[in-house]
């Protein structure tokens, strides 16, 4: 999830002039080549002049006073006759061409052996004839370059030279993203952010990971004064990779590192690498490192670092990615290439550290791992203060609630709720962000848009409604299913209704709570064969749900007596479970039928208490249809206290809980 606010845009360095001014400059090219092409084609020139003879110009054109002017063309050996501009149409054959009164000429010529015998034949006529005499005489011996077609040919070659010419600059610029173009396709695409940029995250930004921060703060003190490190003996670590799930922050630590720091800044993710040419990745890594040793001490961020790192040649035969391995290579060739107290740290970014390749964790390239993990209850407090503190917020909003409500919430979800919550309160109007927002916005994120204008028959409003009601009531009733927040039917997203949980923040789960949790998702489906004697489609999410999860309590987490105390579970993603299982036949029987039992037992228990608490259940449904939206003080209210209720929970704030993570139903 994007962050909107503090999500600060680097202009890239060095470039940025390529805007508008080029484009325009385009169009008026492509424009003068279409008004030259349009000009030449179809521009209404005069018709081709008519071949006659000397003896008919004479006797009957110049006889009766009609032509204006005689161009003696010497080159090519004839003569133009322009006939006077209102006399054409007297000739029918002029006007068969297309040429009428006023039409510029010339409107016949006639050929001639040589230049001076007819100009002493003009001479003769012009002394003869009375109508003669005012005929003006001229030569033209350019005209025929025209007409010859050289000045049209060399300026349509211009202009195809120009075309070809500017085509290729603009396909330059598109494949090599920057001026050099194709030429500069294997250098890198790394963006650089230096003091000119004005980048200035600090540490300050970044709420909560302690811990992480720590280690980061570390690498920063070498950067600032490695002589304190280097004095003892000591070399500078080369580089530190930072793992854990997308948006918890991993850049923004990486940006917060270079401006503490106040060194240049290399961003460049994973795949940027990748092109579809070979060997450019390569060369891209090559580049890299060199305009990385060019600005040392700086920092090198490579996020997403699994699309290059991934580990080499697993599957040989099914066609490795040759152009990715030897990006790989030559990636550690120059992270062992440099020398270590040159002061080029690289930080890599994955949330898939298990299919890196071991080359590239070892000690000397990456040498520490940094975890980034979700934040806890306070480290989203924590973030909530920051991504906050631009919004005008309302009385009512307190911090450590706001991170109550968002468990499992990365630290870019938090940015995404702060803001949707401020989007909501403008969209309403109102002077502040009340505490209302930032329910809606967590509501908005975690189930998706409220769909009120879906048309549900009444009769799948009551299954939807008992569903739901069956799951409430059974987590309800177990001592370790999450509390309930609230249940609602009304649609959000691709759910018709579900039930909202407050999900505790468990470091370690038990079997019995694993067992509780699967009853739990269960219980729509119960629900609905109890009271209607039949299933339907809409139970497919939680079915999926309970049967993944005994899925992995009997192959990963060794929870079956029967399978044992077995994990088939490869953390390292370096085997190849997905085409050779490791286990016999015999034993995927045994742990379908144990996967079976599992779910099967969950069921009937499900279907025992539901049979249990028939009224209660039928209560819950029955204000669930009338209210579509139910509280848990109104579970209470019909099921009783939970015994088991723990300390700093929901009953604190029962009025307006909301939800954080929901049971999908019926989508
Ligand atoms: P990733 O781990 O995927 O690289 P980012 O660093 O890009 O995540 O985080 C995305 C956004 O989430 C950041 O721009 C920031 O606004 C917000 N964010 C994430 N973690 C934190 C944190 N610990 N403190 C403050 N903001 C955070």
């Amino acid at each position: 999830m994007a962050d909107k606010k503090n999500d600060i845009k680097f202009p890239p360095v060095g470039g940025g002039k390529n805007g508008k001014g080029t484009r325009n400059n385009s169009y008026w090219f492509y424009l003068l080549i279409f008004a030259v092409i349009v000009g030449i084609n179809f521009f209404p020139s005069a018709p081709d002049p008519l071949s006659t003879t000397w003896e008919t110009v004479k006797n009957t054109m110049l006889e009766k006073g009609d032509v204006a002017k005689l161009t003696l063309c010497r080159l090519e050996y004839k003569v133009d006759v322009y006939l006077k501009e209102d006399r054409v149409e007297n000739y029918p054959d002029l006007v068969a061409r297309g040429f009428k009164n006023k039409s510029t000429g010339p409107h016949y010529s006639y050929k001639v052996a040589s230049t001076e015998a007819s100009e002493a034949n003009i001479d003769q006529a012009q002394a003869d004839i009375p109508g003669a005499k005012d005929v003006t005489r001229d030569y033209d011996d350019d005209k025929s370059w025209w007409e010859n077609g050289l000045v049209q040919l060399l300026l349509m070659t211009a202009i195809f030279i120009g075309f070809w010419l500017f085509i290729m600059r603009r396909v330059n610029r598109g494949a090599g993203g920057g001026p050099g173009g194709v030429f500069s396709v294997g250098k890198s695409k790394a963006k650089l952010f230096d003091r000119e940029s004005n980048v200035k995250i600090t540490f300050k930004d970044v709420a909560g990971l302690a811990e992480a921060k720590q280690e980061v703060e570390e690498i920063v003190s070498f950067l600032k004064s490695p002589g304190k490190y280097t004095r003892l003996g000591g070399k500078i670590p080369k580089g530190a990779l930072l793992v854990g799930p997308p948006g918890t922050g991993k850049t923004l630590m990486a940006k917060a590192m270079a401006g503490e720091a106040n060194v240049p800044f290399f961003s460049m993710s994973g795949s940027d690498f990748v092109e579809m040419f070979v060997g450019v990745g390569a060369s891209r890594v090559r580049d890299l490192f060199k305009q990385a040793k060019e600005k040392a001490p700086c920092i090198v961020f490579i996020d997403e670092i699994d699309a290059i790192g991934r580990a080499r040649g697993k599957n040989p035969n099914m066609g490795a990615n040759d152009e990715r391995e030897n990006t790989l290579n030559q990636l550690l060739t120059e992270m062992d290439g440099f020398e270590t107290n040159s002061g080029v740290i690289i930080i890599g970014a994955t949330n898939r550290a298990d299919i890196l390749d071991s080359a590239l964790l070892r000690a000397g390239r990456f040498d520490r791992q940094i975890y980034v993990d979700l934040p806890e209850l306070k480290d989203r407090e924590e973030i909530f203060k920051v991504h906050l503190r631009p919004l005008k917020l309302g009385t009512d909003v307190e911090y450590a609630f706001l991170a109550k409500q968002t468990p499992g919430f990365s630290g870019a979800d938090i940015a995404n709720v702060s803001n949707e919550a401020a989007l909501i309160a403008a969209r309403k109007d109102k002077e502040c962000v009340t505490k209302q927002d930032f329910l809606d916005a967590i509501d908005r994120i975690v189930g998706g848009l409220e769909n009120r204008s879906k048309v549900i028959k009444m009769n799948e409003k009551k299954a939807i409604a008992y569903h739901e009601a069956g799951h409430a009531t059974v987590s309800w009733l177990l001592e370790h299913a999450h509390p309930l927040l609230k249940v609602t039917i009304v649609p959000r997203g691709k759910a018709l209704g579900a039930a909202w949980y407050l999900p505790r923040e468990r470091q370690i789960t038990t079997r019995e709570q694993l067992l509780d949790d699967m009853c739990s998702v269960l219980g729509g489906r119960a629900a609905e064969e109890l009271v209607f004697g039949q299933v339907s489609t809409g139970d497919q999410n939680d079915l999926e749900k309970a049967t993944k999860q005994a899925y992995a309590m009997v192959s990963i987490f060794g929870m079956s007596e029967k399978v044992g105390m077995l994990s088939y579970y490869d953390s390292s993603g370096q085997s190849d479970f997905h085409f050779t299982k490791p286990y016999s036949e015999k034993t995927a029987e045994l742990i379908d039928a144990e996967v079976k039992e599992l779910v099967t037992s969950a069921y009937t228990r499900a279907k025992k208490i539901l049979g249990e608490h028939q009224e209660q259940h039928r209560q819950v449904a029955e204000l669930l249809i009338e209210r579509e939206v139910i509280f848990s003080d109104d579970l209470e209210h019909i099921l009783g206290k939970r015994p088991w209720l723990e300390e700093e929970e929901v009953a604190k704030h029962p009025e307006t809980e909301q939800p954080d993570a929901t049971d999908d139903v019926q989508s």
